[in-house]
């Protein structure tokens, strides 16, 4: 008989966005007429820029005419995609990076799973708890052990190194949930850790366009030497509405190496790379030709705005809960905000009385690890309305 992966067996039965889900709908059949604000799930509200939907409509009708039809696309991505990138997103920040480094995938949520494909089993692998949930899971799917490395109020949610040997480090920077950043000295002693013991660091920077101020790191690749200790994720779901078009990218740095079960050193781009066209077969021309539309002057401008608008809500946010007496962090340079819990209570406590007094949902902080206990997530991606009505209806329950 077929047998089954029994790794996934030990994940945990409720995936934190369906139970959300579940009492929201709850609630909701039981009281209809109740006017709930959702700033729990991590999906942006604001549609895509004007220089985004006209590049699609081009490409779509590129699709449309036999003489500029596509089919299959490169496996790495297409090259006007992938030097945008290279010029854009790295050269700015002094990081020279060649175009066969960077993987265009469709966004990064697949990659940061996906890489452990490349990656040995009997690898330690140690994340901070709380933790965006899908490195857990996928590592658990793996069978791979992982060590947590507690980010909470009494470290300021800044992890310290682990204290014994690992071998693959996941960071997230800024933070989804904790909306907390990295500074240059800190992302620093990760990388002379990781060159240190031979450790490779899987650095998800999915929110590095909500970063404002200037001594915050928006690459590890800004580090010296992290191009052989590092891989980098990164996303245009939340830089430009990206949710649904889906597309992303991943740098793999040729000089990055790990070593074989019998001790030889092995690039793992060309790992990557193999593994990629093997079992990816590339996101869509009109998906590409989109992502590429933000790195015109125009697109710039108009994806700024979106992201100025979210860090407004988030400010506002922020603001509003700490006059009210919350202890909040995140939220600069983050699109999202830790709020600890009131007189004790546990996140799914909190999240009942927030969606039953004010109609507000958020996202329990336990759903991303043990540490995020006692705390819920809000999210910056709501509209700016919903967002001040959800600011004036605490402040009437509080
Ligand atoms: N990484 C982090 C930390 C996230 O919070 C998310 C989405 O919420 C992702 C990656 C995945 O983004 P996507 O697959 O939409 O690019």
């Amino acid at each position: 008989m077929t047998h089954i992966n029994d790794n996934f067996l030990r994940l945990s039965q409720n995936y934190l966005f369906t139970e959300v889900a579940r009492r929201v709908q709850t609630y909701q059949a039981r009281h209809p007429e109740a006017d709930i604000i959702r700033l729990g799930i991590g999906d942006v509200t604001q549609p895509l820029c004007p220089a985004v939907v006209e590049a699609m409509h081009r490409a779509v009708d590129e699709m449309a005419r036999k003489e500029t039809f596509r089919g299959y696309g490169p496996e790495h991505g297409y090259e006007f995609l992938r030097r945008a990138i290279v010029e854009h997103d790295y050269a700015p920040l002094g990081v020279r990076l060649e175009l066969d480094e960077v993987f265009i995938n469709d966004g990064a949520k697949s990659d940061t799973g996906n890489i452990g494909d490349i990656l040995g089993r009997d690898n330690l692998v140690c994340m901070t708890d709380p933790i965006y949930p899908v490195y857990m899971d996928a590592n658990i799917m793996a069978g791979r052990e992982v060590v947590s490395l507690p980010c909470t109020a009494d470290n300021d949610f800044v992890p310290d190194l682990p204290g014994q040997p690992v071998d693959i480090i996941y960071l997230c920077y800024p933070n989804n949930p904790t909306g907390t950043t990295i500074s240059r000295q800190e992302l620093t002693r990760w990388v002379e850790y990781a060159l240190a013991n031979d450790a490779l660091i899987l650095y998800d920077a999915a929110y590095e366009a909500y970063i404002r101020d200037a001594d915050v790191p928006h690459s590890i690749y800004e580090v010296p030497g992290a191009k052989r200790c590092a891989i980098e994720f990164r996303s245009y779901s939340k830089t430009a509405g990206f949710t649904g078009v889906r597309c992303g990218y991943t740098i793999v740095p040729r000089e990055l190496e790990a070593r074989t079960s019998t001790g030889e050193r092995v690039g793992l781009n060309a790992l990557w790379n193999r593994r990629q066209c093997t079992k990816f077969n590339g996101t869509s021309y009109i998906q590409q030709r989109a992502a590429e539309a933000i790195y015109s002057p125009e697109g710039r401008k108009q994806v700024e705005a979106t992201i100025d608008y979210y860090l407004t809500n988030a400010d506002i946010m922020r603001t509003s809960l700490r006059d009210l007496g919350f202890q909040v962090c995140g939220g600069r340079n983050a699109p999202y905000l830790w709020v600890q819990t009131p007189r004790g209570l546990s996140s799914w406590q909190f999240f009942d009385a927030l969606l039953q007094g004010p109609h507000i949902v958020g996202t329990p902080g336990v759903g991303f690890g043990r540490c995020g206990e006692g705390y819920l997530r809000l999210t910056a991606f709501g509209d700016r309305a919903d967002c001040l009505q959800a600011m004036q209806r605490l402040a009437l329950n509080s």
